[in-house]
């Protein structure tokens, strides 16, 4: 039972390109109210449930909301928290084992407007901080999945993730309406980049 149906968008996702695995770290941006760290849990193991495999290596679930986010076993809940601000930075650090995540989720989206082309820039400058956010958190080879609105600053965003993973695509589950100008990007092999 999942709290809400996006999560069929990250199951659809995760079936196809196995990011989350057994063991491995997630930090789930705009997490409420906790469909995507669902899906998360069962998947890296974080409950520790096993799965059908009692030796299965536990995980860690990092959420991250503005908004409260009920309990869920398994998880770690920042709410009231902004992703883009550093003292969120900082305490997922501390959660996280050696201060790394494998992957970065982002189902976030700001309160639309109504404006498609102002709600579409609002989404993109809140994408580009997640890689603010990669550099700070993500292992080296990690992966990012970022929900975005399709528009004119789309390429933008896939030049600069472009820039520090190996590889980028675009993403429409069929999960997602057919009809909104939602997207993924899915950004796998992460490269720090060196200053
Ligand atoms: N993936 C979630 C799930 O499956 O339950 C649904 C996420 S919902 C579509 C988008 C969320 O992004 C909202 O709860 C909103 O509060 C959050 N959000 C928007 N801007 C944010 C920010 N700067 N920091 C943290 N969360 C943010």
């Amino acid at each position: 039972n999942f709290r809400c149906r996006s999560a069929f968008k990250l199951l659809e996702i995760d079936d196809k390109f196995r990011l989350l695995q057994p063991g491995g770290s997630v930090v789930d941006c705009g997490a409420a109210p906790g469909a995507w760290s669902q899906v998360a849990v069962q998947r890296v193991n974080s409950a520790g449930t096993g799965e059908g495999d009692p030796a299965a290596p536990h995980g860690t679930v990092v959420g991250i909301d503005l908004m409260n986010i009920p309990p869920l076993d398994g998880a770690h809940f920042l709410c009231s928290h902004d992703v883009t601000d550093p003292v969120t930075h900082a305490k997922l650090l501390e959660l996280l084992p050696n201060r790394q995540a494998h992957v970065i989720l982002s189902d976030m989206a700001p309160n639309a407007s109504g404006f498609r082309e102002m709600d579409h820039v609002k989404l993109i400058t809140m994408c580009f901080s997640l890689i603010d956010l990669a550099e700070k958190i993500l292992q080296p080879g990690g992966s990012l999945v970022c929900k975005y609105w399709d528009g004119i600053s789309a390429r933008e965003l896939q030049e600069k993730l472009s820039n520090v993973f190996n590889t980028v695509q675009i993403i429409k589950p069929n999960a997602s309406r057919k009809d909104s100008s939602e997207r993924y990007f899915l950004a796998r092999m992460y490269r720090k980049p060196v200053k």
